[in-house]
């Protein structure tokens, strides 16, 4: 199996080779075709197993193709901590650097002003944090009435923090018709529960 039977677009396939990949994990490859087809998704997946690229390789794809640069954010990843909200926008500027996308990360514990000031410049992809996220949208900082992709990533560990209000406060601002993939390394009734909510016919992966 290599790169280029999924689908993916040159400019992606180059940036992933130039970071050393050689070939997909197991759930790159069962995850990137799914979601460029449309399909929603629900992903049993640990840390470690590349499950970021899973979903943003096809995530930019599907963005790329679809043009247009709105100032309104049009993928929204939900991650549980600062750590890995950080780790997910480098990743995500990494392999979109030859695509005419903006991203940005959005977390608590730093200043509002300069978040502020790149998202009123302009934002493709979103990643953040829940309890800011909503902050922003609060003070009005923040539109997220234009989202086509949400991604809940390690959702487990977001239910385990506490996170599911304010998860359910950002769910109730999005527009219905929009793709939604789940990554959880574990599945709890809470998981399902909300996989139950969230996701329309997913596609299912395990590895
Ligand atoms: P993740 O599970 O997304 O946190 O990724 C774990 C690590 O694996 C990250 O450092 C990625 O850069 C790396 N990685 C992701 N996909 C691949 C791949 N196909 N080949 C080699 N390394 C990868």
């Amino acid at each position: 199996m290599s790169f280029d039977s999924l689908g993916l677009r040159a400019d992606l396939l180059r940036a992933v080779a130039d970071l050393g990949y050689a070939r997909p994990t197991p759930i790159q490859a069962q995850a990137i075709p799914a979601v460029l087809a449309g399909h929603d998704l629900l992903a049993g997946a640990q840390t470690g197993t590349g499950k970021t690229a899973a979903f943003a390789l096809p995530m930019l794809q599907l963005l790329a193709g679809r043009g247009g640069r709105g100032r309104l954010p049009r993928a929204l990843i939900l991650s549980p901590t600062r750590e890995l909200a950080a780790q997910i926008g480098e990743q995500v500027h990494a392999y979109g650097r030859e695509l005419p996308l903006r991203s940005t990360v959005i977390f608590g514990g730093v200043g509002m002003q300069p978040q502020v000031d790149r998202l009123r410049r302009g934002v493709d992809i979103l990643v953040a944090t829940p309890g800011r996220l909503l902050d922003h949208v609060s003070r009005q900082t923040l539109d997220l009435s234009k989202i086509e992709i949400l991604v809940l990533d390690e959702a487990d560990r977001m239910l385990d923090m506490g996170f599911i209000h304010d998860i359910r406060k950002v769910l109730a601002l999005l527009p219905k018709q929009r793709q939604n993939l789940l990554f959880s390394a574990t599945y709890s009734n809470e998981i399902r529960r909300l996989a139950d909510r969230l996701l329309d016919q997913p596609k299912v992966v395990e590895v």
